[in-house]
């Protein structure tokens, strides 16, 4: 079912669109992208973040 994720590096998920919730977020009140996944993985989308540097920095 179609779910919204924030791409900003908090991995948020959200049921409906919106903002990404998350005050640490960089994409704090930044809308969510929409997701069609049914694996959990978000088709990599938490991997492949708007800003390289961020992703380096979370492993
Ligand atoms: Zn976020
Ligand atoms: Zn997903």
């Amino acid at each position: 079912m179609t779910h919204y994720i924030c791409t900003g590096g908090c991995k948020g998920v959200a049921d409906n669109p919106g903002v990404c919730q998350a005050q640490d977020c960089p994409k704090n009140n930044q809308s969510l992208k929409e997701c069609n996944c049914t694996d959990g993985e978000h088709g990599g989308a938490f991997e492949k973040e708007d800003d390289p540097s961020q992703a380096e920095a979370e492993k």
